[in-house]
């Protein structure tokens, strides 16, 4: 009766419930967001932890059904909200805290979905297929380490609270989990999320190539100059983006709609990317920006880094460095 493509795999093991709802750190004041919730294991918990309030949504109106099934004539069924429908199409509810055994397919668009709903949330703890959470909370070195971890903790400090073993589900799922907690930094850093992404993703294309040898590609010096000529010809290029933008909630919106490859990495194998030159002013031209950004990269000590190895405080840097001389990457 469970269906794989929905990725349904109930807890069965009532002690991990437990110790979930334990790390959540709930308070009787909090209104719970689940997503997922199944034939309700945790649900139930989550209400028997005395909260104000649980909203369940739900994708699989079989599940709802037997949801409504299992709390009907349950005194606890008063502070139960059922929501059916698809968790990345409806609007969320307010909520102070999200605690979710997630189907894996929509890991990174959920996330990014729940980083960018306001009010802001003090916390989600949420568990994701073990990769993904290794992803999420890999640090520089890390051999995960890269665009969505960078992106993360953006926007939130990421913790790894439980190793959970594939055969604490039923039917057990191909791959180990892991539960995270997720807390969205207060006030998020006053930068501008497109500008933000733009530049991570030109740095993480090739996250062991040096930043040198990546901005040196044409593909991204040209992106590079169209920017800074509309930024000229709009007179705005002498603008920091870091000072004056502040990250709003439509930016971090976006995020949403960005993330379809966050974990799929190109590979080191197929560079493609050496500079051509054309012949006269436009190769003048092209040169002098090159050397432009080339400047930038130097004066911040960056053109030998790679990005494996960058903190978020090195690229809020290098998005400054950039953003000073009028480069922009959205
Ligand atoms: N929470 C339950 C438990 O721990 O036993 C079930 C978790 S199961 C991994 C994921 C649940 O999410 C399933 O009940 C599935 O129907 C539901 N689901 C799948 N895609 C969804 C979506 N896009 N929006 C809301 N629920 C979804």
């Amino acid at each position: 009766p469970f269906e794989k493509s929905k990725g349904q795999h109930i807890l069965r093991n009532p002690a991990l419930v437990d110790s979930i709802i334990a790390k959540a750190g709930l308070k009787p004041t909090d209104t719970v967001l689940e997503i997922g919730p199944g034939t309700g294991n945790l649900t139930k918990k989550l209400l028997e932890a005395g909260v104000k309030a649980v909203v369940a949504v739900e994708l699989d109106p079989r599940m709802v059904l037997e949801l409504n099934r299992r709390f009907q004539g349950n005194p606890l069924a008063s502070r139960l909200k059922i929501i059916q429908g698809d968790v990345l199409k409806c609007d969320l509810p307010y909520f102070d805290i999200c605690v979710a055994n997630i189907p894996y397919q929509i890991s990174s668009p959920l996330t990014f979905k729940l980083l960018s709903h306001r009010p802001i949330f003090r916390c989600a703890v949420i568990m994701f297929q073990r990769e993904f959470a290794m992803r999420l909370v890999a640090q520089p070195g890390d051999t995960l380490y890269c665009r969505l971890s960078v992106n993360v903790q953006l926007l939130s400090r990421v913790s790894h609270l439980l190793k959970v073993g594939r055969n604490n589900f039923r039917p057990p799922p191909k791959v180990d989990s892991s539960v995270v907690r997720i807390e969205p930094r207060k006030p998020l850093p006053p930068v501008s999320f497109k500008e933000w992404d733009g530049l991570v993703r030109i740095c993480f294309n090739r996250k062991n190539k040096t930043l040198g040898s990546l901005f040196k590609q044409k593909r991204v010096l040209e992106l590079l100059e169209k920017n800074f000529k509309t930024m000229q010809s709009l007179q705005l290029a002498q603008e920091s983006g870091m000072a004056e933008e502040k990250m709003s909630p439509d930016d971090v919106a976006l995020l949403a709609n960005m993330v379809e490859d966050l974990s799929m990495e190109t590979s080191d194998e197929k560079d493609d990317d050496d500079m051509e030159m054309d012949d006269g002013d436009v190769a003048d031209d092209r040169a002098s920006f090159k050397e432009k950004i080339m400047g930038i990269l130097q004066q911040g000590d960056f053109a030998e880094k790679r990005s494996s190895k960058l903190s978020q405080i090195d690229f809020l840097y290098l998005l400054s460095l950039f953003n000073k001389a009028g480069i922009h990457f959205s």
